[in-house]
């Protein structure tokens, strides 16, 4: 089940620290790295942090964009050291845990993304989030090392997880659930939907690309509160494709009214 579980650094400048978080992950039993654009990996001084955690750097896996870290992931956690200035839901480390834990015993792919060392996620980064991921430290040291902060947020997925194993009957190991197809949708559908939406907005005049506003922001927030599973996400493209054809004063489904 934790295997489901993937831990994505964005552009980290630091390898000691792409180190230190592999050696956090391996230590509360995850296994999966994405590395997004890191600025020095692989290196020696990685793996000299990783002490003995190499196997998890060596199977990391290096894309060029938090799109590509997020393929296939039905829920995504977005860590953040500071407020920012579209509010998004809002947990705590232990919710996080929660949370991963039980979407990762449907089968379903979850993502624990990390920021820059210096700037954190940018917000477009943060939207791409279903819930942010606060780790309730000193207001006025909010910041915490990024292998710190890998290590909070596994510990916590390892205490949920020990949770489970815990109420299940005779079994030491928690087993996920009967592997089916996953309800909610990925995150790379929700990408095409987002360029769907954000295409007719503009094609009926409601959204104006030179002044967008926080109009996608804001609907990325609803949407994403919303957990959105498979059949719904059909009706939602029906809509559009719809929308676009009466736009186009194409033949639509209610063409005779
Ligand atoms: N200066 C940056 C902080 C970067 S710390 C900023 O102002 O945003 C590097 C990363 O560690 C963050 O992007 C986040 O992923 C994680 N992190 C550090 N402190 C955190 C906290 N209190 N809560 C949640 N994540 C935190």
């Amino acid at each position: 089940m934790l295997q489901n579980i993937r831990v994505v650094l964005v552009n980290t400048s630091h390898p000691g620290n792409i180190g230190g978080a592999a050696r956090a992950m391996k230590n509360m039993g995850l296994t999966r790295l994405v590395l997004v654009e890191p600025q020095d990996f692989p290196s020696h001084e990685a793996s000299a942090r990783a002490s003995g955690a190499d196997d998890i750097l060596a199977a990391a896996q290096v894309v060029g964009s938090l799109e590509d870290a997020l393929v296939g992931c039905n829920l995504v956690l977005g860590t953040s050291a500071r407020e920012r200035s579209l509010p998004w839901p809002l947990i705590d480390p232990r919710e996080c845990g929660t949370k991963s834990v039980e979407h990762a015993a449907q089968g379903e792919e979850i993502a624990l993304v990390f920021g820059r060392e210096h700037a954190g996620l940018t917000n477009d980064e943060l939207q791409r989030c279903h819930f942010h991921v606060h780790i309730p430290s000193n207001p006025d040291f909010s910041s915490l090392n990024l292998g710190a902060a890998v290590q909070v947020l596994a510990y916590e997925v390892r205490m949920a997880w020990l949770a489970i194993a815990g109420e299940q009957a005779g079994g030491d190991k928690p087993q996920a659930a009967a592997p089916g197809v996953s309800e909610l949708v990925t995150m790379d559908e929700m990408e095409l939907f987002y360029g769907h939406l954000e295409k007719t907005l503009v094609d009926i005049g409601f959204l104006d690309p030179e002044k967008p506003r926080q109009l996608m922001p804001r609907l990325r927030r609803l949407y994403g509160r919303s957990g959105v599973d498979r059949s719904e996400m059909s009706i939602l493209r029906g809509i559009l494709t719809e929308t676009q054809k009466v736009v186009r004063g194409e033949p639509h489904k209610r063409k005779d009214q």
